[in-house]
């Protein structure tokens, strides 16, 4: 069952009387359990849709509609699947107490990896499961690998019951899944032959696996240090090695590029980001891989249709990770507008410095970086950086932000999506 959390207007919803708090029940004959099966179970011109009204009436409604034309309901959020595992490097063991609950839930949900991209470890996946990812063609996938050891494997994901991660793979692709795959870097752990081995099998298992990053272990001040470490420069360097190796017998067999560094482990390892052309789709750069050729492009794209911003003083707040490549980004974008970009790389004071990351900026710190600023007319905030309620890490809201600084404030993923319109005068 699923519940309707409102009906828009002029819609075949609204026209059939389903209203807030409507229970879906069924579609053909066959129960609902979530938005997949809404989705996909709706997805015909005629459906027999079965539902029960907030005052306990069942009604079946028969339904014949223009294939594509949307029924009009928003559904309540879907109950997320939690995760299985215990790893050290876990983002919500790195979590200061007193944030917002839904932060320290742990998911790990193939339906947000097909939907959203979030990166899954399939280790809590059920015959059930295999089925619909099947059934529904949930392709492709974002897979958290980490090492195709299975021993490495259930010892990074502290999951000593985790399944074998090729075979799992092996049975998806056979149904035509496809995968983007990634090794967070645990140095001692997975790095060396280890990743290595990871890199080469991933390759080796065939087309099904699009690509696979090496992103290295990100912790903050709470998290487990203890028990595992971030990687050093040369152990960064090290990992380079082996991904441009892989990448470039991709090349050579392929055509494409397949393995791939998060521009964090290139930053840490103090080596020049490689060129646009290596990242083929850009298909994970909202994992941090390829983010800044990914910009360079955005902009040189998008520059020349940005008007009347000649003279203006706009802030650029990000994380100090970025604050270091950012020079290479913005200077182009100064150049073409006639603004003036101005750096503010913003310390996390939220999760500590080493926290280099603009998304997990609190919006605290965002504030302390802008108050007084009388001299910006506009400043430009990091999109990732508020969900889509507008709230930062800490729960400061983004209005309440924008009525505490001096200056207009807009957030931007890639500079131009904000640019469009010039700030007044
Ligand atoms: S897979 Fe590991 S890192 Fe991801 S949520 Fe689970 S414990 Fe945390």
């Amino acid at each position: 069952m699923i519940r309707v959390t409102s009906v828009q207007p002029d819609t075949i919803a609204e026209e059939l009387g389903l209203r807030e708090g409507t229970e879906l029940l069924a579609v053909n004959g066959r129960e609902l359990e979530d938005f997949l099966d809404w989705e996909f179970l709706t997805a015909e011109e005629a459906i027999l849709l079965h539902v029960r009204q907030p005052d306990g009436e069942e009604i079946e409604f028969d339904i014949e509609r223009p294939l594509g034309e949307p029924l009009g309901v928003s559904l309540e959020p879907a109950r997320i699947r939690r995760c299985a595992n215990r790893c050290d490097f876990c983002f919500v063991d790195g979590l200061p107490d007193g944030l917002r609950d839904v932060l320290y839930v742990r998911d790990d949900d193939y339906r947000l990896s097909f939907r959203y991209g979030n990166f899954a470890t399939l280790t809590n996946l059920k015959p059930r499961d295999v089925q619909r990812i099947v059934e529904y063609r949930l392709s492709p996938l974002y897979v958290s690998v980490h090492a195709t050891d299975p021993m490495v494997r259930r010892y990074l994901l502290r999951n000593p019951t985790a399944p074998e991660i090729l075979p799992q793979l092996r049975e998806l692709a056979e149904h035509g899944i496809r995968f983007h795959t990634q090794i967070v870097l645990s140095p001692g752990v997975n790095d060396g032959a280890v990743l290595e081995q990871t890199l080469r099998e991933l390759y080796e298992f065939g087309p099904a696996i699009l690509g696979c990053s090496v992103v290295p272990v990100g912790l903050t001040e709470y998290s487990k240090h203890h028990l595992v470490r971030e990687p050093t420069a040369a152990e960064c360097r090290a990992a380079i090695r082996l991904v441009e190796a892989r990448a470039a017998i991709a090349c050579r067999e392929r055509g494409i590029h397949w393995a791939f560094g998060a521009d964090e482990l290139y930053l840490r390892a103090g080596v020049e980001l490689p060129p646009a052309e290596i990242y083929d789709g850009f298909d994970q750069v909202e994992n941090g891989v390829g983010s800044v050729r990914w910009l360079q492009r955005q902009i040189e794209r998008g520059v020349s249709e940005l008007h009347g911003w000649t003279g203006r003083r706009i802030g650029v707040l990000t994380g100090t990770a970025m604050g270091q490549l950012m020079p290479m980004v913005l200077d182009p974008l100064a150049r073409h507008t006639g603004a003036a970009f101005e750096l503010i790389p913003v310390v996390n004071t939220l999760f500590g410095a080493s926290v280099t990351t603009a998304g997990l900026l609190p919006g605290t710190a965002l504030q302390q970086a802008l108050a007084g600023r009388r001299d910006l007319d506009l400043a430009l905030l990091p999109g990732e950086s508020v969900n889509d309620d507008g709230l930062f890490m800490d729960s400061m809201s983004l209005g309440v932000l924008a009525a505490a600084v001096p200056m207009e404030l807009r957030l931007s993923r890639d500079f131009i999506d904000a640019l469009h319109e010039p700030v007044a005068a």
